[in-house]
């Protein structure tokens, strides 16, 4: 096999710069709590991919369910010849996304593509075009949702003009806004809506119950239920974009549980299909069906292996009762997590929801962000062979994201790595 050295010569002459890549070495397996790269050497994953390999890599299930299918039909597109396995998603996500509704859904590739057609289904069906989104909000990479992604760097930067009709406001971050409750902080933000916007043009309001890529915000209780009763006041589609926070990851199937609340529209993407491309957006029935036939689709969206590798990971979610292992992640892990604060003053803050937690450093006894203590210890993490992720508005954010397949062994090996990547500093 060519080692990670050759692979990476080769990727310098062939690969465009513009995608790039964390860790120099290139992977040969992975499965349950690890990978293994090309050299020999054995990775702790604390990335799953970024929240996608929720039932972990290669899950026997989903590898037998991608096989049949691939052996029977690969492609016909749905809005060509229709087949079961699409249909029998869409079921499976309206039983399991909340709300006691009618509901329909629509899939596609990717989580970018899900948002942006839950913004197309909003607007048809209410007739407006205002987009409500938040501060250091993430929702993809296309022209859509580069508007919708708060960071200009990397994903906006010289990739403009932008699409027009979408408005930004304050969103709760206990740790930097002054500690805010829910009702305030949702009080400032939908008072900024209606002066700036007008309640009764926004079209929708869209929100991650708990934020990615901006930093692993988990807003003020009240805060999600507050924006809701707001939209549903003004007549807006309220959007929870449960890409990343989805499928178990926050310890429910969906992070809009932890708060009670009932989303119009979720969109989904990341865990659905244990790794392989697939998203949708899932709500009410009167919205979904507003659009005419023939408004929505794609080539792909829904590809028969893709359903048939959602459906596996889904029962294998149900059977491994994977709601449940993130909790006991959070359990074993957030202890851990808090020592390792009282320890490092460099720690502002640890939090997160089950098996998605976050540390952020800051400027000891400020809330002032250090990026270079968190590229610092990432690169540690990264030399001792653990998957690490950082994320945030201003990069100072260490993000935990592993399969929830975990082992206890596994994890408290990453742990360890992890405290002992903090005592470079
Ligand atoms: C990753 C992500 C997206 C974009 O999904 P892609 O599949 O990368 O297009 C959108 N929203 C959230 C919250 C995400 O985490």
């Amino acid at each position: 096999m060519a080692s990670s050295d050759d692979l990476h010569r080769r990727r310098s002459s062939a690969v465009a710069r513009g995608v790039s890549s964390m860790i120099p070495a290139y992977v040969s397996s992975a499965g349950g709590g690890t990978m293994t790269d090309v050299d020999g050497r054995e990775w702790i994953d604390f990335a799953a991919g970024i929240a996608v390999t929720n039932v972990g890599n290669s899950a026997p299930k989903v590898v037998a369910a991608i096989k049949e299918q691939a052996e029977r039909f690969t492609h016909t597109c749905f809005m060509i010849a229709p087949y079961e396995q699409y249909v029998a998603v869409c079921e499976e996500l309206a039983a399991l996304t909340p709300g006691d509704f009618e509901k329909r859904s629509a899939l596609f590739n990717s989580g970018a593509e899900a948002v942006e057609n839950a913004v197309k289904i909003a607007r048809h069906a209410t007739g407006r075009q205002a987009i409500v989104v938040f501060d250091h909000a993430y929702h993809g990479r296309t022209n859509l949702t580069m508007a919708l992604t708060a960071k200009v760097m990397p994903y906006k930067q010289g990739f403009g003009p932008f699409a027009p009709e979408i408005y930004r406001v304050p969103m709760s971050y206990p740790f930097r806004d002054g500690g805010r409750d829910g009702a305030q902080a949702a009080a400032y933000a939908t008072g900024q809506i209606e002066k700036h916007v007008g309640a009764s043009n926004v079209a929708a309001v869209l929100i991650e119950p708990v934020q990615g890529e901006g930093g692993f915000v988990v807003p003020a209780a009240g805060f999600l239920p507050a924006l809701a009763a707001w939209s549903k006041q003004a007549g807006a589609v309220f959007i929870a974009d449960e890409i990343q926070t989805g499928f178990c990851r926050t310890g429910s199937w969906f992070a809009s549980e932890d708060e009670g609340i009932e989303p119009d529209l979720i969109t989904t993407a990341k865990g659905i299909a244990g790794g392989l491309p697939l998203a949708a957006v899932t709500g009410r029935a009167e919205l979904m069906d507003a659009v005419h036939p023939g408004g929505l689709g794609g080539t792909y969206g829904g590809n028969p292996i893709a359903c048939a590798a959602a459906l596996a990971s889904i029962e294998t979610m149900r059977e491994l009762d994977l709601a449940s292992a993130a909790r006991h992640i959070e359990s074993v892990a957030r202890p851990r997590l808090e020592a390792l604060a009282a320890k490092h003053p460099i720690i502002g803050e640890i939090r997160g929801r089950g098996a998605m937690l976050a540390v952020e450093l800051v400027v000891p006894g400020s809330i002032e962000p250090d990026a270079a203590a968190t590229a610092a210890v990432a690169k540690a993490a990264h030399e001792s062979g653990l998957l690490l992720l950082t994320c945030g508005t201003y990069g100072n954010v260490i993000r935990l994201l592993p399969p929830l397949i975990i082992s206890d062994d596994e994890l408290d090996r990453g742990l360890t790595l992890l405290e002992q990547a903090f005592a470079t500093l």
